[in-house]
């Protein structure tokens, strides 16, 4: 009899059992007869375990190496850096140690490193963690603690984490992801835990949110957690069939946290109080005194006054211990659970300058890649950069007003540009300043028949400009410092109501209308009681048209 052993079978089992060809040749013919699951069997019996599918080498890097490369992207926060790249390097470090040691081992369960940061918003807390994540290939889930609750009530559940960091672990099914998490660990960070902090000031909510709090402490000491959601129907159905099963046991769908390192982060701020503020209290009650800039100078222990040496801290989080932080409502358990203790800083005009340009992914970067996808080359002046990193430190949001500023300043330029004849752009701080008219003044445009155009397609009503009105706008724009174009827009914004006065065609401008500021406001006013009068008119005349026909009913009965 001749048996023909497929090429490609064999293949996929050498791959998959990493055994010679004769070995997996064999191995084919002595399970062949089986039914397919028996097969698979047969092979895993006879070729020993499975090269997992999903298994990579996780590279352990050093705290050093770690830092370098957040120094790529995050600007400053050295303090944050340092000790989030300790934390990361050790936790996989260990449990790479831990894995791979033969002999038995002094330590059964490790300590982690989870970590407590607190800082301003927008001030590199969370990108810290992406950044990390991307780095380790390890699962590093970013979460806001506000879209959870202890049980899931309403919304989702704390445990709810562990499987969104399962569904971002590598594998082709559900199990092979858990195995994964459970083998190699990952990264959760829960920002905005300050929003779970307790307010001894508000009643009601701090049930729910010391509620939260002990889930997430149970998460952060050890707790096995069903890879499936509880309620769904594979969960239940595996559920009964676990009940029944003689052994009752039911570890093979669940995932334990002893190897994810948490990260917790927030701003720490209430408009009633603050970390800040508790840790400035405490500080003056205890030594020292604060300076009138604001500053702090901490006397030095077991020296005299005029030994001491005196540190000063501009900023408050640095300072924070277990009782602040306990002070401000999160509960002592789930701060001893959490060691390490850091913070950022504000970030300063400089930072932001450099946020700008000198990072990895800089927002500068971005832009030039984007408008170099259209043949357009952009570069960006000194004074362009401190321009905007003014307003966006003015906006007290941190990094994140960066973007929103730069999109305010350069979104017609990209719509305008590509397609157009344009291959150069530089954004100096004009532009930046006056970004339409520098945009109208590139395309030739006047920035009045820019505004009547618009006008046009947005509400079918062509405006007439004559001579006298453009001059008396340009004079406005002069005199308040605008651009022309943002001053044809406040002095015509108004003229939108004209939408909803059935005007149609086309409507003159004329001075008098721009020198009144309440011009159209009062147009509509006045067309809005006549159309009513009119209306009433109407009625009138209806109701009197109906009495009248009654009348001459009743007569004719
Ligand atoms: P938060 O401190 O509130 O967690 P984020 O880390 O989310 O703020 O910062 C928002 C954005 O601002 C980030 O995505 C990043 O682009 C930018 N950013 C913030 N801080 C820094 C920094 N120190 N260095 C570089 N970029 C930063």
């Amino acid at each position: 009899m001749k048996i023909s052993i497929p090429r490609e079978e064999i293949e996929r089992i050498v791959k998959q059992f990493d055994c010679s060809e004769a070995q997996a040749a064999k191995a084919y013919l002595d399970a062949q007869s089986e039914s397919k699951a028996a097969y698979e069997e047969e092979l895993l019996r006879q070729l020993g375990s499975k090269k997992e599918m999903g298994q990579k080498e996780i590279p352990v890097l050093t705290p050093r190496q770690i830092k370098e490369h957040l120094d790529r992207y995050v600007i400053g926060q050295e303090e944050y850096k340092k000790r989030l790249s300790i934390a990361a390097s050790f936790h996989f470090a260990i449990i790479r140690h831990l894995e791979e040691q033969v002999e038995e081992s002094d330590v059964k369960r490790f300590r982690k490193k989870n970590t407590i940061i607190a800082g301003p918003s927008g001030s590199g807390k969370t990108y810290c963690a992406e950044v990390l994540g991307d780095l380790l290939e390890i699962p590093t889930l970013i979460v806001d603690a506000t879209d959870y609750t202890e049980a899931g009530y309403v919304g989702k559940s704390a445990d709810d984490m562990i499987r969104e960091l399962i569904d971002i672990a590598p594998g082709g099914n559900r199990q092979e992801k858990a195995d994964f998490v459970n083998r190699y660990g990952g990264i959760i960070f829960i920002d905005e835990i300050d929003k779970k902090a307790k307010d001894g000031k508000m009643i009601g909510h701090d049930i729910s949110r010391e509620g939260f709090q002990r889930a997430v402490l149970k998460l952060v000491e050890r707790k096995y957690v069903s890879i499936d959601n509880p309620m769904s129907p594979a969960s239940q159905f595996q559920e009964v069939m676990d009940r029944q099963r003689p052994s009752g046991k039911k570890q093979k769908n669940m995932i334990s946290t002893e190897k994810i390192l948490f990260v917790v982060g927030g701003s720490f701020k209430r408009p009633n109080d603050d970390l800040e503020k508790i840790v400035k209290e405490r500080l003056r009650h205890q030594s020292g005194r604060v300076r009138e800039d604001g500053g702090f100078v901490v006397v030095g222990f077991g020296e005299s006054q005029t030994e001491a040496r005196a540190h000063t801290l501009m900023n408050y989080y640095k300072a924070a211990g277990t009782d602040d932080y306990i002070r401000y409502g999160l509960i002592p358990e789930l701060v001893g659970r959490i060691p390490i203790r850091t913070h950022v800083n504000l970030l300063s005009k400089n930072d932001l300058i450099r946020i700008m340009r000198d990072t990895e992914d800089s927002i500068i970067n971005q832009y030039k890649a984007e408008f170099k996808a259209f043949g357009i080359d952009v570069s960006f002046t000194e004074d362009a950069l401190e321009f905007v990193a003014e307003i966006s430190e003015n906006q007290k949001t941190g990094a994140r007003a960066l973007v929103s500023v730069w999109e305010n300043i350069l979104t017609d330029f990209q719509f305008e540009l590509p397609g157009s004849n344009f291959k150069e752009l530089t954004v100096d701080k004009e532009l930046c300043v006056s970004s339409k008219d520098v945009l109208l003044k590139m395309l030739e445009k006047s920035p009045f028949v820019d505004f009547i155009e618009t006008f046009k397609s947005e509400y079918g009503i062509e405006l007439k400009l004559g001579p006298e009105a453009q001059d008396y706008i340009l004079e406005f724009a002069q005199k308040n410092g605008q651009q022309v174009s943002s001053a044809v827009k406040d002095l015509l914004g108004k003229a939108s109501s004209l939408n909803y006065m059935d005007v149609a065609g086309t409507f003159e401008v004329t001075v008098a209308m721009l020198e009144d500021p309440q011009y159209f406001d009062n147009l509509f006013t006045q067309w809005y009681k006549e159309v009513n009068l009119e209306r009433k008119k109407s009625q009138l005349e209806e109701e009197k048209k109906r009495a009248q026909e009654l009348l001459r009913q009743n007569s004719d009965d």
